[in-house]
């Protein structure tokens, strides 16, 4: 897993873009300001330590660092808590948009003889390839301009994610050391996800390939080397090449609907449990594999989809279910494939972060636990949700919707404080 979920969230530009403030642009002799540097300094000291007990250089070290201040533009983007989360069908809507899917294609027919070639090694399909190269970069186009060593600095010394940082710290002294790179060259977003595939320099080292074989893994410049990097990374990670990321399926009427999410099936399982194929269309039994779950992005007036392994693979990517469904849909735009027929509940309005926490609350107060109030309606709340659902006879698709929320406080109102 490359980002945790408020990064991804970022990635997936389903948070608001925030504007910069001016970075750092006090007065030095203001004591805040004096503060920080002195304790960057310390941190600086601590990590030089921390690299030498890891068996790097210290003057390496120690020049790497030199002259660095933290980054207040990524402190700001890191501490970004959004209120609002866009609904899946509106990031759908950026994901495959018509322009993300002409360029896809241009993309496709460019490096075509690459694509088949890494196609045929890796198993993974050229157009989930040219997907994610897509989503992560706008197909190398958009890089990120942050120097990586001075991200990972801030964060580090800034300590929410300290020891993240600087773990990715050391592997890009270990990327320097090995001549993969040089400083200059060492570019990314805002926390250090580098070049066209956005890999953070701990993935680099672990799944980068040279792809074009000139003997320098070049994720930044080199097409060859970002996509082969990318259908490596998916083929370590388990893509079952016989196996489609997924398909879409209509549900028989009073359906099992707390068999979604965590109920892994053949397909032919699913088939004796009411899931069908659309008309016109007949199903291969290993098409998803032998281990479908179904999966409800929009709960139960919504597309329905069983999913593969590969699905999961692609969440390896970046974990989330709206970005693994983007990529899956792009890649069948590419090839010019039919995307979802079912409709999205477009008339059901997004839970707030807040609203979600008042959600996850009133559960508990129902006596089903969502592991936790965190305002993100993840596997645990929609768990707890469709067992309350159950509990009052209404469909448990598990989908936190305003009109659940509003049940939820009809029926388990808060006692109010004295
Ligand atoms: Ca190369």
């Amino acid at each position: 897993m490359r980002f945790n979920n408020y990064l991804q969230a970022i990635a997936l530009g389903l948070v608001i873009t925030l504007v910069s403030a001016s970075a750092f642009a006090q007065d030095p002799s203001q004591p805040a300001q004096i503060e920080t540097e002195q304790s960057f300094a310390l941190w600086v000291e601590e990590f030089v330590q921390k690299a030498v007990t890891e068996g790097h250089d210290e003057s390496f070290a120690r020049s790497l660092l030199d002259g660095l201040s933290p980054d207040e533009t990524v402190l700001e983007r890191d501490r970004f808590q959004p209120e609002f989360t866009r609904p899946i069908w509106e990031y759908l809507r950026s994901a495959v948009s018509e322009l993300r899917v002409k360029n896809g294609k241009s993309a496709l027919a460019d490096h075509q003889e690459l694509l088949n070639n890494l196609q045929q090694k890796t198993g993974v399909p050229a157009s989930v390839i040219t997907a994610i190269w897509g989503l992560e970069s706008a197909y190398g186009k958009i890089q990120g301009n942050f120097d990586v060593v001075r991200s990972l600095a801030t964060l580090a010394h800034d300590g929410r994610r300290g020891k993240w940082a600087e773990g990715e710290l050391l592997a890009v002294m270990t990327m320097l050391e090995q001549g993969d790179v040089s400083r200059q060259e060492l570019k990314g977003a805002w926390a250090g996800a580098m070049g066209q595939t956005q890999f953070i320099p701990s993935t680099y080292l672990e799944y980068a390939v040279d792809g074009d074989g000139d003997g320098k893994k070049d994720i930044w410049n080199s097409e060859a080397d970002a996509l082969a990097s990318t259908a490596n990374y998916l083929r370590r990670h388990g893509w079952q090449s016989e196996t489609d990321w997924g398909v879409e399926v209509k549900l028989k009427q009073n359906f099992a609907y707390e068999l979604a999410d965590d109920t892994v099936l053949s397909i032919g399982s699913w088939q004796t449990r009411g899931a069908e194929p659309f008309s016109g269309r007949t199903w291969r039994e290993d098409e998803v594999g032998d281990a479908a779950r179904l999966f409800l992005p929009a709960g139960a007036s919504g597309p329905k989809l069983l999913i593969s392994s590969n699905f999961r693979v692609i969440k390896r990517y970046n974990n989330s279910t709206a970005y693994a469904l983007g990529v899956g849909l792009l890649s069948r735009a590419l090839e010019d494939k039919i995307g979802l027929k079912q409709t999205w509940p477009k008339h059901l309005k997004p839970l707030t972060r807040n609203q979600i926490k008042e959600m996850q609350q009133l559960l508990q107060i129902a006596g089903h636990d969502p592991g936790g109030v965190d305002g993100m309606a993840g596997p645990n709340t929609r768990r707890a949700l469709r067992a309350y659902q159950h509990g009052i006879g209404l469909i448990p698709d598990g989908f936190a919707s305003t009109q659940m929320l509003e049940n939820l406080r009809v029926n388990h109102k808060p006692r109010q404080p004295h």
